[in-house]
């Protein structure tokens, strides 16, 4: 009987590449991802374990059980982005207008050969959830799985998931102990003046003055508000007022995101935001009114758990391919709602081949099927990690 700690066949990896080219030529979007999931499930199937289909809308689980030991969760995600795709690659996307600019079919592959792995051998007691979670972009999918009673009908002591990584080398994983990636919020201020001839302006009150004073004060908000030493991004994306040049609107809009690797400092911002729009345009004889939606929280890993991580990864790729304390990234993850929930650790697996990857979301980014093999050692070795020293004693 094989072993988990085996090194994965060159069949498996093989077949868990012409899985992910699959994947790749047919992208779906969050919460549309029927094709992708009932195949992710039939193979689990094939495998010989337990699959649950529908949580969370197309999200799947699928459990592999021996013996009575810690049970531990691993998470892919499945969804493309709506954006078309540039390459002459024979697994191109065969549908306009969308693709896997993320890589996630790279990680419900390497999930897929991951479980394919770990079914065939029974020398572990315990118990793997293989999560495969839709919506990941913007579709907040995992915080849909959670809902859906993902950790009280499979309990984990411990969860884990990665993302491919360009600008690490391939075989390289970067984690650290807190924040890996930032929270993500949006928020829409109306600014409300009077309109008026552009030739008569106090006939009016021009609320597009009152914007640009509260675009220049709401950059004052991480400048000079927020300690340096706090990361956080406060981006303005969109201004839109006016019809003419000859007419001073009534009303301007005003859009942008915040990012932050720290709650208290996520909500300071948040705080501060609206003060400024209650307080600034009436300074000018404006109204001003926010809508703040909050997004996806900071992804912050479990201390333990991400010291596993470096433990598994510095015995399997050696310390020169571990970046332990690496710097988060302010982009997001809704692997942060799960985090949120269960221990566990989010890590980066490095892209870079001999040639670099194209950065995620890039039209002719393609996934490099070079970490499939990587992406299942160090999962089957997490599961070691939880066999020899379990989180819950
Ligand atoms: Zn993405
Ligand atoms: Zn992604």
């Amino acid at each position: 009987m094989p072993s988990y700690r085996d090194l994965p066949s060159s069949a498996l990896i093989q077949e868990a590449s012409n899985w992910r080219r699959d994947f790749h030529a047919h992208p779906e979007l969050g919460y549309s991802e029927h094709r992708t999931s009932e195949k992710v499930a039939q193979l689990l199937e094939s495998f010989g374990l337990k699959v649950t289909r529908g949580i969370g809308g197309t999200g799947v689980v699928a459990t592999l059980q021996n013996g009575v030991g810690p049970s531990i969760g691993l998470r892919a995600d499945m969804d493309a982005l709506p954006m078309q795709e540039n390459s002459c690659a024979p697994h191109a996307s065969c549908l306009p207008g969308c693709m896997h600019a993320c890589g996630h079919d790279g990680h419900t592959s390497i999930l897929l050969a991951t479980a394919r792995h770990l079914s065939e051998s029974n020398d572990f007691n315990g118990c793997v959830y293989f999560i495969f979670q839709p919506a990941e972009e913007t579709g907040a999918g995992a915080r849909a799985m959670i809902t859906d009673g993902l950790f009280e009908r499979f309990p984990m002591e411990a969860i884990y998931g990665l993302h491919n990584w360009p600008g690490l080398p391939v075989d390289t994983v970067g984690v650290n102990h807190g924040a890996m990636m930032a929270s993500q919020d949006t928020f829409e201020i109306h600014i409300l003046g009077s309109g008026a001839h552009a030739a008569m302006p106090e006939r009016g009150n021009d609320p597009i003055i009152v914007a640009t004073q509260l675009v220049s004060a709401l950059q004052s908000i991480v400048s000079r508000r927020v300690s340096p030493l706090n990361p956080a991004v406060l981006s303005v994306t969109v201004i839109e007022a006016g019809s003419a040049y000859n007419i001073i609107p009534q009303i301007a809009t005003i859009k942008g995101t915040v990012r932050c690797l720290d709650q208290d400092v996520r909500n300071q911002v948040q705080e501060m935001i609206t003060t400024m729009v209650s307080n600034l345009p009436p300074a000018f004889g404006a109204e001003g009114t926010v809508k703040y939606m909050e997004g996806y929280p900071v992804t912050k890993n479990n201390p333990t758990c991400a010291e596993r991580v470096r433990g598994v990864a510095t015995e399997l790729l050696g310390d020169n391919h571990v970046v332990w304390n690496e710097k988060a990234s302010m982009a997001s993850e809704d692997f942060a709602f799960m985090l949120e929930a269960c221990p566990g650790a989010y890590f980066w697996l490095g892209a870079d081949g001999a040639s670099a990857s194209k950065p995620l979301h890039h039209p002719s980014y393609d996934f490099n099927d070079d970490l499939l093999p990587t992406g299942v050692r160090l999962f089957s070795a997490l599961l070691h990690s939880h066999q020899t020293n379990p989180l819950l004693k």
